[in-house]
């Protein structure tokens, strides 16, 4: 079994509660896009993974990281499906894990993780700057991520509700929604500015305790 920071096996899937009020993110992320992005979005992908795997008991018992890390081995006639609503699901659970309220002071990596970002990337600015290119780089819809493979940091995108548990590309540590519905409301077509803005969400004790679980694997 996959450590991961979130561990999914409710049966049927169900929406895990948000960690923090709608209007926490504020004034970055703002009350209406998060509402919405929850209790519809979400929503919609919890829902359509139990109606994929309505007709499959013996797949509903599993852990969802199971299956997204086999989807090979699963009937053909579900695996798209389970692919994009299951990879929703488990996306959507670890990003509102991975942010929080807005800080004061400075919003930056600590301990073991500020070193490995430094380590790997030069410094926080310049981590910055890979994970913030690589998300503007996704073209359409999809995922920016951070993940640990082999205790080794690198920073990847997917596309749609793909996900790095899906092809062993490391464990993510942190993710960025770059869909539309994560920022059209307040920031429309202003990708960079939204990203730039999320920074001060990211919930980086939540980041660190992500990291040391991953690099113990
Ligand atoms: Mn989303």
């Amino acid at each position: 079994m996959l450590k991961s920071s979130v561990y999914l096996n409710q049966m049927p899937h169900t929406l895990p509660q948000l960690p923090y009020a709608y209007s926490a993110l504020e004034p970055y992320i703002d009350e209406q896009t998060i509402t919405i992005h929850y209790t519809k979005h979400h929503q919609a992908y919890v829902d359509k993974l139990n109606d994929a795997l309505k007709d499959q008991l013996d797949l509903l018992e599993k852990p969802l990281e199971g299956l997204l890390a086999n989807l090979d081995k699963m009937p053909e006639s579900i695996r798209t499906a389970v692919r994009n609503n299951g990879g929703g699901h488990w996306n959507h659970s670890f990003f509102w894990q991975i942010m929080d309220s807005p800080k004061k002071e400075d919003n930056e990596p600590k301990g073991d993780l500020a070193n490995a970002l430094n380590g790997k990337f030069g410094d926080f600015a310049g981590f910055k700057k890979t994970f913030t290119d690589t998300a503007l780089g996704r073209f359409g819809s999809g995922w920016a991520w951070l993940v640990v493979k082999n205790g080794q940091l690198s920073v990847l995108s997917t596309l749609n509700q793909d996900n790095p548990l899906m092809d062993n590309s490391g464990m993510p540590i942190l993710g960025l929604d770059v869909w539309e519905h994560a920022y059209y409301l307040k920031y429309q077509n202003r990708r960079p500015e939204y990203i730039e803005a999320w920074w001060n969400v990211v919930n980086w004790e939540k980041v660190l305790e992500n990291y040391t679980k991953a690099s113990a694997t």
